[in-house]
C-alpha cells in the first residue's frame, strides 16, 4: 500500500507576520516550519502503517514550496515517513489554489508510476492560506472520491471507514481506495520526532522535482496565470485590553448591568 502525505511548508503563525507589496503574504521574511494541521495527517499516515501488520506500506511525503519547503519533508521523515518529495521551482511562486493543486496532482502521479497510490491523506486546511480547497481539487484532477474532515480512520483491504464529528452528529463514511481524505486537528495528537526518528530522517530518501520533470508548462502556474487576485490585506489591530468592573462598594452588579446594556447586550 502507498500513502502519500501531504505536507504544506507555511510561515510561523507565531512570528511577526508580514505582507509583501503585492498583498500576498511574505513568506521569505519569516521562518517556517511543517504546517501543525498536516502534522494530524502524517500521525494518520504512519498510524495505519503502523496497523498494517504484515503488509508493507509505504509513506511519502510531499510538499510544493520553496527550497525551505524541504524541512516540511525532513520533519515528516524524522516523524516516520519513508521517503519525500519536494517539488521546487521558481516558477511556482505566487501560484493561487489551482495551480498549486496542478502541481500536487502532477507530483502524485509521477510517484504512482513507482507503485499505485491508494491513499492522499491531507490535512483540513493550511495555517497559512486556510482555503481548505486544495484536497477537493486534488481528488477532481486525480479522479478520485474524497471524504473531508475524518477524525478516525479504519481500514481493511482497500475499505476504509471514516469518522466525520459534525456539530450535532457524528457521521461514519465508507469507501473504497483509492481515495483523497482530508483530516482534523481531532484525529489524534501528532508524534514527536523521536531522537531514533531524527538520526534514521537523514538516510531516508528524498527526490526533489522540477516543474519540468512533472510535465507541467511554467506558464499555467505562478502569480501571472492565477485566477484569483489579493486586492487588500491589513493586520488586524491588536485587541484592546478588557474593560474591569471592580466591585468595592457593593456597586458592582449595577456597573456590569450597564455596561453589558451600554453593549446593547442586554
Ligand atoms: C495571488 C495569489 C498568490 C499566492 N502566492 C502564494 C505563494 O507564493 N506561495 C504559497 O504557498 N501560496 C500562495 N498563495 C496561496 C496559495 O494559493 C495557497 O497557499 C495554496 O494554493 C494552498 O492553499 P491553502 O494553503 O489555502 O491550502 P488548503 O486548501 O487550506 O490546504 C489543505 C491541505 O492541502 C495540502 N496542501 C496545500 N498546499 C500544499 C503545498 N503547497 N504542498 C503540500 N501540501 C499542500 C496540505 O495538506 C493542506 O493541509 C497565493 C494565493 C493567491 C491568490
Amino acid at each position: 500500500m502507498k500513502i502519500v502525505v501531504l505536507v504544506k511548508y507555511v510561515p510561523d503563525a507565531t512570528a511577526d507576520r508580514q505582507f509583501e507589496s503585492d498583498h500576498t503574504v511574505d513568506r521569505a521574511g519569516v521562518p517556517g516550519l511543517l504546517s501543525e494541521l498536516d502534522e494530524y495527517a502524517v500521525e494518520q499516515a504512519l498510524q495505519l502503517k503502523e496497523k498494517a501488520e504484515g503488509e508493507d506500506v509505504e509513506v511519502v511525503a510531499l510538499t510544493v514550496g520553496p527550497e525551505a519547503a524541504a524541512e516540511a519533508v525532513k520533519k515528516a521523515l524524522q516523524m516516520g515517513a519513508d521517503s519525500g518529495v519536494h517539488v521546487t521551482d521558481e516558477a511556482i511562486a505566487g501560484s493561487d489554489y489551482l495551480a498549486t493543486s496542478q502541481v500536487l496532482a502532477a507530483a502524485v502521479r509521477k510517484v504512482g508510476e513507482s507503485g499505485a497510490v491508494d491513499l492522499v491523506l491531507c490535512g483540513m486546511a493550511s495555517t497559512d492560506a486556510s482555503g481548505s480547497v486544495v484536497p477537493a481539487m486534488l481528488a477532481e484532477r486525480l479522479d478520485l472520491p474524497q471524504v473531508t474532515l475524518g477524525s478516525v480512520i479504519e481500514r481493511q483491504g482497500d475499505q476504509v471507514r471514516i469518522k466525520r464529528d459534525g456539530d450535532t452528529s457524528t457521521e461514519v463514511i465508507g469507501a473504497t481506495l483509492p481515495i483523497v481524505l482530508s483530516v482534523t486537528d481531532q484525529s489524534g495528537e501528532a508524534r514527536y520526532p523521536s531522537f531514533k526518528g531524527i538520526m534514521a530522517a537523514k538516510k531516508k530518501p528524498v527526490e526533489t522535482w522540477s516543474l519540468a520533470d512533472l510535465g507541467v508548462d511554467a506558464g499555467e502556474v505562478g502569480l501571472d496565470a492565477a485566477w484569483s487576485k489579493v486586492e487588500a490585506a491589513e493586520a488586524r489591530p491588536p485587541r484592546t485590553q478588557g474593560e474591569i468592573v471592580t466591585d468595592e462598594d457593593g456597586s458592582g452588579a449595577t456597573a456590569l448591568v450597564d455596561f453589558l446594556a451600554s453593549k446593547k447586550f442586554i
